[in-house]
């Protein structure tokens, strides 16, 4: 879904798909529209020059306001997992929530206050630009760039999640009532408002004529209601799991697969008899993989008699560890990144028990469920 653009103070940065179609759009939109209207009298190339330039001022603006937000983060022992840029912004995965109101502050506002700044650097280059008689291509660039760089900042003011105006806002309500639960309830249902009210206005606008202008602020009021949705979500099942450990929810004494016997034995004295979905693959002490139902399948039925688990797990699971002591949204957020379904909890060479996806989420409802 997304390319590897490089690191940056430590973090990957990822293109999503999306990205290049936008990049394109913007670019195509700037040239045959925004900047024939605005300066008129240049030549097709120049246009296109103009748009494909502020097309990348623009995607560069965006990663600079999400580095911000990172900064402050890494700054204070927050872990940011990756920037994947898409769409109309960005997303930071923050690996943890952080944990005083001042900081959820300070944080979210770095990012709009550094897409001022830019706006502030770049408008100043315009003006000096436009007082020393600079070609037109040059200012009409720096002028878009000062320009959707205040529009960035003011978007993102918003009071509504996902938006850094949403975090800034609960901030202000979790630092006040001190109940981060209570506030991201608060910051949700204000954000579900304006979100309505966005939408309410994109239809007004479909119907009194301006159907592009009422389908973005449709869309953009969707994203908005989708986004707190998500952070609702996210804050209840941190809190779920607050002071689990993986040690807590493990299963112990984990039945594993002899690397040598064949995926036919595989099937007949494990699958077919024991009930779980997946078997951590042992040679001697080494644990090799993780042998799920999906590897099995893809074995041709022919070729399983022949075929020894070892030779097939290749395409299966990584073996991903993590110690007892990790906390559960810890081993949560280490699946989500790795891309597996299952850890294995080892204490050094032991390995101590096996922990699923399904163990989080019935741990997550059952103590939502008992309110513990
Ligand atoms: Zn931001």
């Amino acid at each position: 879904m997304s390319v590897r653009l490089g690191k940056i103070m430590g973090i990957p940065i990822r293109i999503h798909y999306t990205l290049w179609f936008v990049f394109i759009l913007i670019a195509w939109s700037l040239a045959s529209g925004y900047m024939p209207t605005q300066y008129p009298g240049l030549g097709v190339v120049t246009y296109w020059a103009i748009g494909i330039v502020s097309a990348i001022i623009l995607f560069a603006s965006v990663l600079i306001h999400e580095l911000s937000h990172s900064y402050i983060a890494k700054k204070n022992g927050l872990p940011i997992g990756r920037i994947t840029l898409f769409f109309f912004g960005g997303v930071s995965e923050m690996t943890e929530e952080p944990q005083d109101p001042g900081l959820e502050v300070r944080m979210a506002a770095a990012g709009p206050l550094m897409s001022f700044l830019i706006a502030g650097v770049l408008g100043a280059l315009w003006y000096l630009g436009s007082l020393l008689k600079a070609p037109v291509a040059v200012t009409a660039t720096l002028g878009y760039g000062g320009l959707i760089n205040a529009i960035l900042g003011v978007f993102n003011l918003l009071p509504a999640f996902p938006l850094d105006g949403g975090r800034v806002f609960r901030g202000s309500v979790w630092k006040r009532s001190k109940n981060l639960i209570s506030a991201t309830r608060i910051a949700t249902r204000v954000s579900e408002g304006i979100s309505l009210l966005m939408m309410f206005g994109g239809f007004v606008a479909i119907i009194i004529g301006d159907f592009v202008s009422g389908i973005w602020i449709i869309f953009l009021g969707w994203f908005i209601r989708s986004g707190a949705e998500t952070s609702l979500q996210q804050t209840l099942v941190g809190e779920a799991l607050a002071g689990v450990t993986v040690g807590d929810i493990m299963t112990r004494d984990v039945l594993t697969v002899p690397a040598n016997i064949t995926v036919d034995q595989l099937i007949s004295e494990y699958f077919l008899v024991h009930h779980h979905g997946a078997y951590p693959v042992v040679e001697g002490r080494e644990v090799l993989g993780i042998v799920t139902m999906q590897c099995v399948r893809s074995v041709p039925k022919e070729r399983r008699t022949s075929t020894t688990v070892k030779d097939s797990i290749a395409a299966c699971e990584r073996a991903v560890i993590v110690k007892p002591s990790a906390s559960a949204l810890d081993a949560m957020h280490t699946m989500a990144r790795q891309n597996v379904e299952r850890l294995l909890v080892f204490d050094g060479p032991q390995m101590l028990g096996i922990v699923t996806r399904g163990d989080l989420m019935r741990t997550i409802r059952t103590r939502q469920e008992l309110g513990a």
